[in-house]
């Protein structure tokens, strides 16, 4: 199995909603999005679709307010159906997409997958459903799509050989699911998302402001830690500092 990052946009935030005791209340970071592009013998999966193409080039309309609060950074062609292209898969090519949450940087491409089966925690879809009005990062336009999703309630061995093992990890939101993904030559990686957000929140047990329940964030953080010292590299979902020591696009893992 191969797996290679792509990226699905850079937005730029307040640093303070990451790193709570930041002094300077407008000091900004930029932060990532990557998606995670895993070609497994019995089909193409992705894990997280990123942002929208359209957030590129005129965020308000799709996202409202929000862009206001996470500034899209960059340039068009930056999302994940381009990155496809350039490892040489079309939307159509991808057989599932697993979505670790849903809020809108990490589902806003599901519509374009159009031959994909679709998986998503349970409560992560109770959460986006019961959202009346698109708001808290959550937007029907992202995910509320004719393909229906499967639920997922425990953790579960995509193709029942070790090789992508999905882990809910609450804390963040409801629903939060997180990927072991073990390579027959790299090695094991864990695919966070945002139960680490930066790394700086993991080795430091710090919960960002963006956090649904503190208490079940730092358990998820004690389990990522049991990973960790088993061996995984945990991939962290917005640390632009670590995502420059990782291979991107077309350099991927094996
Ligand atoms: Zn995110």
């Amino acid at each position: 199995m191969k797996m290679n990052i792509l990226s699905g946009g850079e937005l730029q935030m307040k640093k303070h909603i990451y790193v709570p005791d930041t002094e300077d209340r407008l000091e900004t970071i930029e932060i990532p999005v990557s998606c995670y592009l895993l070609r497994h013998p019995q089909g193409n999966v992705l894990f997280d679709t990123g942002c929208h193409p359209s957030i590129a080039t005129d965020p308000a309309a799709r996202w409202g307010g929000l862009e206001r609060a996470m500034v899209p950074k960059h340039s068009p062609g930056q999302d994940v159906i381009s990155e496809l292209g350039k490892v040489g898969l079309q939307p159509e090519d991808i057989d599932l997409v697993i979505n670790s949450h849903l809020h809108t940087d990490h589902c806003g491409c599901n519509e374009f997958f159009i031959n994909a089966s679709f998986f998503a925690h349970q409560k992560e879809l109770e959460t986006a459903r019961a959202s009346e009005i698109d708001g808290n990062g959550y937007f029907r336009a992202d995910w509320d799509h004719a393909t229906s999703f499967e639920a997922i309630t425990a953790q579960k061995d995509v193709f029942n050989d070790g090789r992508i093992i999905l882990i809910p990890l609450p804390g963040h939101t409801a629903g939060m699911m997180c990927a072991l993904v073990n390579l027959d030559r790299d090695g094991a990686f864990f695919l966070a998302s945002d139960a680490v957000s930066l790394k700086i929140n993991l080795d430091e047990e710090m919960v960002p402001k963006n956090t649904w329940q503190g208490d079940l964030l730092l358990k998820s953080y004690d389990e990522i830690r049991k990973i960790e010292r088993a061996g995984a590299q945990i991939i962290c979902g917005h640390d632009a500092e670590q995502l420059a020591h990782l291979k991107r696009g077309l350099d991927g893992y094996a």
